[in-house]
């Protein structure tokens, strides 16, 4: 048994998080809660691409207000993140959140009591996150490893003595390696489910090599049960990049693996990257769970098209296909997609 299958079990909305059940994905909405509409949207698509919760901010009462048609609309779990104000956060609940995230380095404890009691009424889950990033209502900021835990584990300890388990903890510091550290020292002193991410990790790769340093060596050790990878960018590529990172550390099976040459002036072929990038997307956006590849030329070509479900080889503008380890058909560049296509779902009717 992994450190992550020790985990407590808790229920968000329709969902249980901890123990042996899936990482589950989540993300944030990049739009103002009061924004219904538009938020419903990036909601189903995110839970479309693989989110299992998904996140807002409240920032006024209208945001907390929005949460009742917003959860009309949605089939996830919605999770509401409140910062300085127990106000918005009994509004929340009032309304529908199936999970706040409470930030007890600027939420003193004598406000968190009404929520800890608003929160058991109502049966809501309460992630205690804290970030390294974050300032006390003085204007402190507490970044010393030992200073994070600790205040976790003090809230925590708060929580269980105002009769609240049903929690979910997450300590986030922007830096990859600080995070590994934090994580492990928190998942030896707690056996709550614990939310991780690398906060405010960057732009585009950047983010998500920092976060792929941060997170995947975590999940090796069996620490996480849920994730969020911060981008700059949109929650959908949240969601796309965590769920391929989840993948190949096997914690994610519903999903394609995708093989491809990383060109050379052996390349047989024009635009390998354009069909790569073509097929990727069809594959992901049918959730098409099988292996395949798609290599420049024979090289090692012949020897990933057949350790693959559907393999393609280029050849003088032309592509071999292998399916099954073996080689059955040759197609010209232009047609190649269709033709990949018509395989692929002739493999999956048959699975
Ligand atoms: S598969 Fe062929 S084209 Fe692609 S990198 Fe290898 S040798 Fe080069």
């Amino acid at each position: 048994m992994n450190l992550r299958e020790k985990t407590k079990q808790i229920k968000i909305g329709n969902i249980t998080l901890g123990g042996d059940n899936n990482v589950l994905i989540q993300s944030m909405c990049d739009i103002k809660t009061s924004n219904v509409k538009k938020v419903i949207k990036e909601i189903n698509d995110c839970e479309k691409l693989g989110a299992s919760l998904m996140r807002v901010s409240i920032l006024d009462k209208k945001d907390a207000l929005a949460i009742k048609e917003i959860k009309k609309n949605i089939s996830i779990p919605l999770i509401g993140d409140i910062h300085y104000s127990d106000e918005l956060a009994l509004l929340a609940i009032e309304n529908g959140i199936d999970k706040i995230r409470i930030n007890p380095i600027n939420t003193p404890m004598d406000k968190l009591i009404s929520i800890i009691n608003k929160a058991n009424q109502y049966n809501v889950a309460i992630r205690i996150g804290l970030n390294e990033g974050s300032t006390t209502p003085e204007g402190k900021n507490i970044t010393s490893i030992n200073g994070l835990v600790n205040l976790a584990l003090k809230t925590i300890k708060f929580f269980e003595e105002n009769n609240f388990f049903n929690l979910v903890i997450s300590i986030k510091s922007s830096s990859p390696l600080k995070t590994i550290k934090i994580y492990e020292k928190l998942a030896k002193n707690t056996n709550y489910p614990l939310h991780i991410g690398v906060t405010e990790s960057g732009f585009d790769d950047i983010g998500i090599i920092r976060s792929t340093i941060g997170l995947s060596n975590l999940l090796l050790k069996g620490i996480g049960n849920t994730i969020r990878v911060s981008l700059t960018q949109n929650p959908q590529l949240e969601v796309i990049t965590a769920k391929r990172m989840l993948h190949d550390l096997n914690l994610y099976p519903n999903y394609p693996t995708i093989i491809s040459c990383p060109t050379c002036g052996r390349c047989k072929v024009n635009n390998l990257n354009e069909i790569v990038n073509k097929i990727t997307a069809y594959l992901e956006e049918n959730n098409i769970n099988i292996k395949i590849a798609v290599m420049g030329c024979i090289v090692n070509g012949i020897g990933e098209s057949k350790n693959a479900d559907i393999g393609i080889a280029g050849a003088n503008h032309k592509f071999i296909i292998f399916k099954n380890r073996k080689i059955i058909k040759t197609v010209e560049e232009n047609n190649l997609f269709n033709e990949l296509v018509i395989e692929i779902n002739k493999l999956i009717s048959k699975q």
